[in-house]
């Protein structure tokens, strides 16, 4: 485990000389870039500073119920408002993200901010200028797992809502508690957040019992008429054309799941999701089992990255040739990881 005594003794430092914090989750936001964020807005605004949630796109509807909700600013919908709070930050966060594309439309933006940044992140290789002050620990299961860690060495007070936005990045990073990096630590901040009374079954009730009939229904024709499995390979995946994500009355966040199924299917050990959110426009989710690093292939090949066993990527073309284009790589990488 890393211990972070510098880059605490350097936040302290950061903390003392700063009045007007953002705190920014990445794109396309999952349950633990949003857990932690919320969970820092409530530290350091309990703390008398002046916080803000700059996120780069919508927030998946089953995250609203946190606490710091009311707070987050989407750039996507308020590009003029967010800019003027950057702008006029002191000092910014970036949480549970390793390079700044994944920061979206915004990455050019910040370029150009001299406020000092930290990042908070339990992704493999951060890129170097990425921040000033970095709590980067890929042996951590989530970032809300490292959150909870820094929080207790900066001695702030974690209440009830803290514990549910940690509690919520850690499960839902870990497929509860069941893949990623699973220490035994991570049970001790279960517990100690179990302690601080983090609500399970409401926070389960939220995030997975709280989905649309047609996601649900998206879910069933995702498995039943378009999970394709490669010949000789153990690799599956699901294409979704926008048009189908448009019957089903596509929301962000509302495949998150999907690329976890296929393998669940026996002698399947890599997993491919291809969603076709705008024309043109591919978002990919890969998964792995075993010592396959999915990671390395999404880097290759999509413009993308993550964990050895969840990754992504995007690419600007047809669904046709994405599909195709994986096809063809993921034949040679298995041939030559
Ligand atoms: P998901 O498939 O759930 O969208 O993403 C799984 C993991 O892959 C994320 O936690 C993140 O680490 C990584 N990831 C997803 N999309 C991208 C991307 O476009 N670029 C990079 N660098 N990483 C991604
Ligand atoms: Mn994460």
């Amino acid at each position: 485990m890393v211990l972070f005594e510098k880059q605490i003794e350097e936040l302290k430092k950061l903390l003392s000389k700063s009045k007007k914090i953002v705190i920014v989750p990445h794109k396309d936001a999952d349950g633990d870039t949003i857990g932690a964020s919320m969970a820092w807005f409530i530290v350091l605004n309990q703390k008398g500073f002046e916080v803000d949630i700059i996120s780069p796109t919508i927030v998946p509807q089953n995250l609203r119920w946190m606490k710091g909700y009311k707070s987050v600013t989407i750039y996507e919908n308020r590009r003029r408002t967010a800019k003027k709070i950057i702008e006029n930050a002191d000092l910014l966060f970036f949480i549970d993200f390793n390079s700044m594309s994944r920061t979206g439309e915004i990455e050019n933006f910040f370029r150009h901010i001299k406020a000092p940044r930290v990042l908070v992140d339990h992704h493999p290789n951060p890129e170097p200028d990425i921040a000033n002050i970095f709590f980067s620990d890929d042996s951590a299961s989530s970032t809300c797992e490292l959150c909870y860690d820094i929080f207790n060495k900066m001695g702030f007070y974690i209440d009830v809502d803290i514990a549910e936005s940690l509690y919520t990045g850690i499960i839902t990073d870990t497929g509860k508690l069941t893949y990623g990096t699973i220490r035994p630590h991570v049970f001790n901040v279960m517990a100690e957040l179990t302690a601080k009374r983090a609500d399970k079954d409401k926070i389960f009730s939220e995030v997975y019992q709280n989905i649309s009939l047609d996601s649900i229904r998206l879910l069933g024709h995702s498995l039943c008429n378009k999970l394709e499995v490669l010949e000789g390979l153990p690799v599956a995946f699901i294409a979704l054309t926008k048009e189908e994500l448009e019957k089903y009355n596509y929301k962000p966040g509302n495949t998150e799941d999907f690329v976890n199924y296929p393998l669940t299917v026996s002698g399947i050990t890599i997993s491919a999701l291809f969603s076709e959110r705008k024309k043109d426009y591919i978002k990919i989710s890969l998964r792995s089992k075993g010592n396959v690093p999915i990671n390395e292939f999404a880097k290759r090949y999509f413009n993308g990255g993550g964990h050895i066993n969840a990754s992504g990527g995007e690419m600007y073309d047809t669904l046709e040739n994405v599909v195709n284009l994986f096809k063809k790589r993921i034949r040679y990488f298995l041939k030559n990881y």
